[in-house]
């Protein structure tokens, strides 16, 4: 079982930051920037390719809501939005989830 689905399922600890039936959402180990979030469906799907429509559907509500969240508590100037699907693409974890990377202009772009 990859470790998403894991984290998932609460066998392996996170930073929680959101959960729902369909979703959860912690932090990054190894964060980009801080704050640095990953959107996870509970239900295992490869990647973005094979993500069936309504739960794309939802995890980018998701997505949208908590990225406002981070732009409004962590005071950042911007925010990346951004999944890799596949080896080649830079995906290490083959379990679909969406990064999101606050961006901020008076420190250093990366941890
Ligand atoms: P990818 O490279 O697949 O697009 O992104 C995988 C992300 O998952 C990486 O940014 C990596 O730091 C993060 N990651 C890998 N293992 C764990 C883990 O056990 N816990 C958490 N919170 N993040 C992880």
């Amino acid at each position: 079982m990859d470790i998403f689905c894991q984290i998932a399922q609460g066998s392996i600890p996170s930073h929680k930051v959101y959960e729902d039936d369909q979703v959860i959402a912690f932090f990054d180990i190894a964060p980009t920037s801080y704050g640095h979030t990953l959107v996870v469906p509970k239900q295992h799907c490869d990647s973005f390719l094979d993500c069936p429509p309504e739960l794309l559907s939802h995890m980018m509500e998701v997505a949208q809501k908590l990225a406002n969240k981070l732009m409004d508590h962590l005071n950042c100037d911007g925010i990346n939005i951004l999944s890799n699907a596949k080896e080649a693409a830079g995906q290490s974890v083959p379990h679909f989830h969406i990064h999101l990377i606050p961006r901020y202009e008076d420190s250093p772009k990366d941890l």
